[in-house]
């Protein structure tokens, strides 16, 4: 266990938060389920990404991919997607899905630092959603995106922004008072501001060119990209 644990934390992953995607895998494609926030906040994001790459042809890696619900989307806007990820469980969900969906994604259980010593610079766009606040060391993850991505290419991240605003909304609001996720998803002190997102960025190379919030309306539960990134929101960035 003590070298499991010591495996692990050499490949910058926190075992508690892989354990709670664990417990959850089954839940994945369940679009009322605590994923829901993901299903919905996923057409504005593929068309973000989309709009601003042009998914179609594109050879794209897809970070902590989960389930695949983004790892499909970008396949369906006629991308070659590979999905890489360290829950065993959420992959072999991911793996079934596409049995039904007849996505053809090609999903690994690997760390994104390993697969950029090994494949550097051969993904036109990298996409790390909603994932950088789950892991021990965010900036190592940024480093190996910009190591992966081929120059000129695209690399887009998601998280969320760490000021008080977002502790009401992104934990007490969400967690708490409407139960979008399950109490104890979410570590405040995880929580990453848009400047220091942009400073690891630069230092790996990549130019920050586009940021975008994601706003939701909790009375109409709609959610829309916005400016304000105070609580959630999209960076994208260009290695130069
Ligand atoms: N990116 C997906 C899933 C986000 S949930 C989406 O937005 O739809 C966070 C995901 O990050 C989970 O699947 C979890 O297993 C994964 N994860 C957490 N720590 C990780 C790490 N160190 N390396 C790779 N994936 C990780």
């Amino acid at each position: 266990m003590a070298t499991e644990t010591k495996t692990i934390q050499t490949l910058n992953a926190d075992t508690l938060e892989l354990q709670k995607f664990a417990e959850l895998a089954h839940k994945w494609w369940d679009k009322n389920s605590e994923f829901k926030p993901l299903h919905e906040i996923n057409p504005l994001r593929l068309d973000y990404i989309d709009s601003l790459v042009s998914l179609k042809g594109k050879r794209v890696l897809d970070v902590g991919c989960g389930g695949g619900i983004l790892s499909e989307a970008m396949y369906f806007k006629g991308a070659d997607v590979v999905g890489i990820d360290l829950g065993e469980k959420a992959l072999n969900v991911a793996k079934l899905h596409q049995l039904e969906s007849g996505a053809q994604v090609a999903y690994q259980l690997l760390p994104v630092e390993q697969l950029a010593t090994e494949q550097p610079a051969s993904f036109d766009v990298v996409t790390c959603m909603e994932m950088l606040e789950h892991v021990p060391d965010p900036a190592s993850i940024v480093a190996a995106c910009a190591k992966l991505v081929k120059p000129g290419g695209s690399v887009f991240f998601s998280t969320i922004n760490r000021n008080p605003k977002a502790y009401f909304f992104a934990v007490i609001g969400a967690e708490y008072l409407l139960n979008l996720l399950p109490k104890g998803t979410h570590d405040y002190a995880k929580f990453i501001k848009p400047s220091e997102l942009s400073g690891w960025a630069r230092h790996a190379d990549l130019d920050t060119s586009g940021l975008r919030g994601m706003s939701y309306n909790p009375l109409t539960q709609n959610y829309w990209l916005s400016d304000d990134v105070s609580v959630n929101y999209l960076m994208h960035t260009q290695l130069s």
